[in-house]
């Protein structure tokens, strides 16, 4: 018999209209949906194959429209790992990041949580305002994934999200 596939919850978190919804669903319904609603919180299900197991995951896209609401203490509790967007577009949105990850060790009272830290939108390659040497390097600080992919063309999408389950892994390992 295989084994059952294990319930794992992904929150997707970062600034306004980095494309949090969008490589969502392109990663749930494999499709592209422009102007998905902004303020729209919703959640999705998804069963996906990593290294022969299955994973019925659970993904939280969420639309906190300020630095406050991005993320509350609920998006924290049950949560197995963390996918913080950004654009590769706007180099707020990457700066961004930092106060993310420390509102979730706040929240956890952890200092290291699966995360993987995802620059969206590389298809704009003309309107890059962070380089990839700034994602790697800021990846590494923080000892996690780190991919930038885009949701209009299709670009490592699924790679992000199983970049993700290997680091929930690696803290199911520990535990
Ligand atoms: P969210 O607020 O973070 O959920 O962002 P959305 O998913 O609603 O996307 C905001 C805007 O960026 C929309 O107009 C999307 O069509 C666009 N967008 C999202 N992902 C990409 C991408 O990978 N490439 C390009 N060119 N546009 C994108
Ligand atoms: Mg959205």
């Amino acid at each position: 018999m295989p084994a059952p596939p294990k319930p794992r919850k992904i929150v997707v978190l970062g600034a306004p209209a980095v494309g949090k919804s969008s490589l969502t669903i392109r990663f749930v319904e494999d499709k592209f949906v422009d102007n998905y609603y902004p303020t729209i919180e919703s959640s999705y299900t998804k069963v996906v194959k990593h290294k022969n197991q299955e994973y019925a995951l659970e993904i939280n896209d969420t639309a906190g429209q300020d630095e406050f609401s991005i993320l509350n203490n609920k998006h924290s509790i049950g949560t197995h790992g963390y996918a913080i967007v950004y654009s590769i577009t706007s180099r707020d949105s990457f700066y961004l990041c930092e106060t993310i990850r420390d509102k979730i060790l706040n929240y956890t009272g952890t200092d290291w949580v699966p995360i993987v830290l995802i620059g969206n939108k590389c298809d704009l390659e003309g309107q890059r305002q962070v380089t990839k040497e700034e994602l790697a390097a800021l990846g590494q600080k923080w000892n996690c994934s780190y991919i930038e992919s885009s949701a209009f063309s299709n670009t490592n999408i699924g790679k992000a999200f199983d970049l993700l389950i290997a680091e929930i892994e690696k803290l199911d390992k520990a535990s």
